[in-house]
């Protein structure tokens, strides 16, 4: 079990900064180490076990930059013009052997590789052709150009991608162009999911007076399938502590992560901490944020010697649990299924409208970020911001970030959003 005495996990009734509770989760956590080989077209988006070291040169052979004429760049006149024989042409993928005459050039095609004893290419437009040579003015090139050398993208035992990379549509291409089939990735990080509240209905049951549809649970799997993470539906499980805490023990048996929404609110925490603290070393977060302030993250105990399974909880208000998802979970399952995850890439835009808001907590507001009119971007606020309000999140393209020490933000001036896209 991971050491936990000196985590701000253990901070008590203290609120945490956002920052805090993402370093103190990201400082406990053991990413996952089975890799297995998977074929290249079934790789992207998973994480790569091991760097990618080149077996050959790319490219494999000196070859031509551009459609044009190869020759002997020590044959350019510096007085006058050059004038150079066609004697040939060189197509890609077919080399041309036999040495070429002084005072000789051969037509060449983009990639086709460099005939032995030529080192330049004139492209077509910086020549011309005059009977059956090539005529090139002096100082249009120089000896060497338009020659891609041997090994220049990539040497022979080079890494061409490094270990924990989230394979992207280029990092195949590169992968391919090494002439490899398959890649060795993390296996994928396993994540249980339920939601609890005793109000909570599935879409297709008839929905009973003073009842809501679970809808956290369609939108967090639908998060988890876009990090590449294998989602295990354990269904919605009621406000009773023994039915928690035979799911919970599921879950924890079945996954690396146990992701909850609800239930760890002021109303429900007491009976939820009792069955957490029979599990493990589950702490309850008060967390400076707006909105979803209710928390709780930790180790969920395991058989001996087993990793623990990792537990978060988030508020069950619909947009809070998507909010929390994102400030806190996104990047620890990424940790935890080996990625090395960069921060999310923050955008500045200009808020068109006032914002009240006193410093000391996080705020993230549900927004729909546009080019401005004057150029750049700028950002305004969807409708209603309540909590449970998920129509304003599902109209919104990103958030809008009040940091944690910002005060009001006055019309006009910049603000930090995170887009949706590639998020959600
Ligand atoms: P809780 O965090 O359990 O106190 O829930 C806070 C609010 O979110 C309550 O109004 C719940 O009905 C609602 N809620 C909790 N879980 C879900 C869910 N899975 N889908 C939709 N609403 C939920
Ligand atoms: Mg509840």
């Amino acid at each position: 079990m991971p050491d936990l005495s000196e985590s701000p996990l253990t901070a008590g009734d203290r609120h945490l900064s956002v920052a805090e509770a993402r370093a103190a989760i990201g400082a406990v956590l053991q990413p996952i180490t089975t890799a297995e080989v998977v074929p290249l077209p079934a790789a992207l988006g998973r994480v790569l076990a091991e760097s990618v070291v080149s077996p050959i040169d790319v490219p494999a052979h000196d070859n031509s930059a551009m459609d044009g004429y190869a020759f002997d760049g020590a044959a350019l006149q510096d007085h006058g013009p050059t004038r150079l024989r066609v004697a040939g042409t060189v197509y890609a993928g077919a080399p041309h052997a036999g040495r070429t005459g002084a005072g000789a050039c051969l037509r060449i095609m983009t990639g086709a590789v460099m005939p032995p004893g030529l080192d330049t290419v004139v492209p077509h437009e910086l020549c011309r052709v005059e009977g059956g040579d090539v005529v090139v003015e002096p100082g249009v090139i120089r000896p060497g150009e338009n020659r891609r050398r041997r090994g220049e993208d990539l040497r022979h035992g080079t890494p061409a991608l490094q270990a924990g990379r989230l394979l992207t549509p280029a990092d195949l291409g590169l992968v391919a162009s090494l002439g490899l089939q398959q890649v060795a990735v993390r296996r994928r990080l396993r994540v249980a999911l339920f939601s609890t509240g005793d109000e909570l209905r599935s879409p297709g049951q008839p929905l009973d007076a003073g009842c809501v549809y679970d809808s956290n649970r369609s939108s967090l799997a639908a998060a988890l399938q876009r990090l590449g993470l294998t989602v295990v539906d354990l269904g919605l499980v009621p406000d009773d502590p023994a039915a928690l805490e035979a799911t919970l023990r599921q879950a924890m048996h079945d996954a690396d992560v146990v992701l909850t929404s609800g239930g760890v609110s002021m109303g429900d925490a007491d009976h939820t901490r009792a069955v957490l603290a029979r599990l493990g070393e589950v702490a309850f977060w008060k967390v400076a944020m707006r909105p979803g302030r209710p928390f709780a993250f930790g180790p969920l105990r395991r058989e001996a010697g087993a990793a623990p399974s990792w537990l978060f909880a988030l508020p069950g208000n619909p947009v809070a649990a998507l909010v929390t998802f994102y400030a806190f979970a996104r990047e620890a399952l990424l940790l935890l299924a080996g990625a090395s995850p960069r921060p999310l890439p923050t955008l500045q835009a200009r808020c068109t409208t006032a914002i009240r808001k006193r410093p000391g907590r996080t705020e993230f507001q549900r927004a729909i970020v546009e080019p401005a009119p004057e150029g750049g971007w700028q950002v305004r606020l969807t409708g209603s911001q309540g909590a449970g309000v998920l129509r304003s999140m599902s109209e919104a393209n990103a958030l809008l970030v009040l940091r944690h020490e910002q005060g009001s933000v006055a019309a006009g001036e910049p603000v930090d959003v995170w887009l949706f896209d590639g998020l959600v």
